[in-house]
């Protein structure tokens, strides 16, 4: 296909516009279409939510510090970067991760699958559930399946299938770890439909995690058989992110960061086939055949407003959260024997501030030199929000007191930092489905504008980089088709 280069901008220069942006000049590249693809980013830097800080010797993720390595997608693109030997696993000479749980650290017990557990024994002797507590979780055996196809919450469901105290001390903490939500509002449908699947496949979420396993034979346990659950980059995912704007520009995008889209207006154009104007805040506008918002949802609802008051109205039901990570280096024999393995989470019902802390240095190599330790602490998420009200210092003694109550952990920290994400992790509450679903027909006569992001098919990682990815072939097929 020859002619003039068919002109769609991305706004927002987060992973997923990031991702969006290398797929669309990849596809387009594939099937021969001229494409010029111009990304807007509010910000100076790149990456949105992916932070990384080089301080000294310290590597310090601001944001998310790692991903998952059973879904593919990350590290499929990491491969295409050339990034795959710069890849690291967890360090599984500490492959530990505890629950505080009654005044006390307590290890989570061998045979979790993901946040199921599968083998009784471990689960009892590691103190987290009671006798009874596990007697009910078994019950899971021979529940019958709900039935319905209606939406169920994450609370609901694993209340119903393993009983309250398993969902309590065990798996909410897990849940919130991931979400920085609450279970009770969370969508199993949009957060966990594989649980789901189970419990119609299976009848029971244990038999299904254990079908699972077996027939999953001897072969990798994730998406790679060299990779742990969770990898990183060697100086951070910031790495990541650096080489993906080198690509992006090194084949020919055009790189607009510190500039804000303001609006997005409809040209004139044939009946039924639109073109836009991408309007920025110095007032300058430039046109696109296609333009995909990877914004948040509450930042997309106001760009698509003027066109679609609807879906802006659905756009900004999608609640977030807010959430900081404070990171406290310390000389390594300050701490003693107090931290070992990744890391802890702490159930709700412990009303405490931390959601989690990790011993990052622990988990991960690279990340501080030896005669240092890298803690960082995970705080605020839905109904947990008042200790951001605090000022920096006021919530790094909060913290403080926290790790010096549950990890004995008293020393003074040689270096602190608190990164702040205000409205930071969406949330993906009941009925989240349908709203897409919504979002998606009300926007129907605005073709050639496309929604992409952590708000709506996934917040990590690699789900973000398979949703841009995905919406990029979208943006592909539809130039094609006018042309
Ligand atoms: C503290 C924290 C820890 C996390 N940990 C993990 C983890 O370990 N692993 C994992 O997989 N996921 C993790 N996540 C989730 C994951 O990091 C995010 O969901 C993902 O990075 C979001 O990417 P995104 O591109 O959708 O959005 P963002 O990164 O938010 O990017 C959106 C971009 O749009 C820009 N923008 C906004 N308005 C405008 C405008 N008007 N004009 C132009 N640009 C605009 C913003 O500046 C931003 O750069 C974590 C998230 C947080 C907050």
């Amino acid at each position: 296909m020859t002619g003039s280069p068919k002109q769609v901008v991305i706004v927002g220069g987060g992973i997923a516009g990031l991702a969006t942006t290398f797929a669309l000049q990849e596809r387009a590249a594939e099937a021969g279409i001229p494409l010029a693809c111009t990304l807007i980013e509010a910000e100076s830097g790149w990456g949105g939510k992916i932070v990384t800080h080089k301080v000294g010797d310290l590597i310090i993720e601001a944001g998310p510090d790692s991903f998952l390595s059973q879904k593919p997608w990350a590290l499929e693109l990491c491969g295409k970067l050339g990034l795959s030997g710069r890849l690291i696993n967890t360090n599984e000479l500490h492959k530990k991760t505890f629950v505080f749980s009654r005044g006390r650290l307590r290890e989570l017990p061998e045979g979790l699958v993901v946040i199921v557990p599968t083998k009784l024994g471990p689960l009892f002797r590691s103190g987290l559930l009671s006798w009874s507590g596990i007697a009910r979780m078994a019950l899971d055996l021979v529940l019958p399946a709900r039935r319905g196809a209606g939406d169920e919450s994450l609370a609901s469901f694993f209340r119903r299938r393993l009983g309250h105290e398993a969902f309590e001390r065990l798996i909410e903490p897990l849940m919130a770890g991931i979400y920085a939500g609450d279970a009770e509002q969370m969508s199993l449908k949009a957060t966990f439909p594989r649980f789901l699947e189970m419990e119609q496949q299976y009848g029971s979420l244990i038999r299904g995690m254990l079908a699972g396993r077996s027939t999953a034979g001897p072969g990798p346990r994730h998406g790679s058989p060299s990779r742990t659950m969770f990898v990183t980059v060697q100086n951070g995912l910031g790495e990541m992110v650096t080489a993906l704007v080198g690509r992006i520009a090194g084949a020919g995008a055009t790189l607009m960061p510190a500039r804000q889209v303001v609006a997005i207006r409809v040209r004139a154009g044939r009946p039924g086939v639109r073109t836009y104007d991408v309007v920025l805040e110095n007032g300058s506008a430039m046109s696109a055949e296609a333009v995909v918002l990877a914004t948040p949802a509450f930042v997309s609802a106001e760009l698509v407003r003027p066109l679609s008051p609807v879906s802006a109205r659905m756009l900004e039901t999608i609640p977030y959260a807010s959430t900081a990570t404070v990171s406290l280096a310390y000389a390594a024999d300050a701490l003693g024997s107090s931290v070992g393995g990744f890391g802890f989470v702490v159930p709700r019902m412990e009303g405490r501030e931390l959601i989690a802390a990790t011993w990052t240095s622990l988990k991960w190599a690279h990340r501080a030199p030896p005669a240092q330790a890298l803690i960082r602490c995970y705080v605020g998420g839905v109904g947990r929000e008042a200790i951001l009200k605090a000022d920096d210092e006021r919530l790094v003694q909060q913290v403080r007191a926290e790790l010096r109550s549950m990890a004995g952990i008293a020393a003074e920290p040689i270096y602190v930092e608190v990164n702040r994400w205000e409205r930071g992790m969406p949330q993906y509450t009941l009925g989240h489905l349908d709203r897409l679903a919504q979002i998606k027909s009300s926007l129907g006569n605005y073709q050639g504008l496309y929604l992409t992001g952590s708000a709506y098919r996934g917040v990590g990682i690699p789900d973000c980089i398979r949703d841009g990815s995905e919406t990029a072939a979208e943006v592909i097929r539809y130039v094609a088709a006018r042309q």
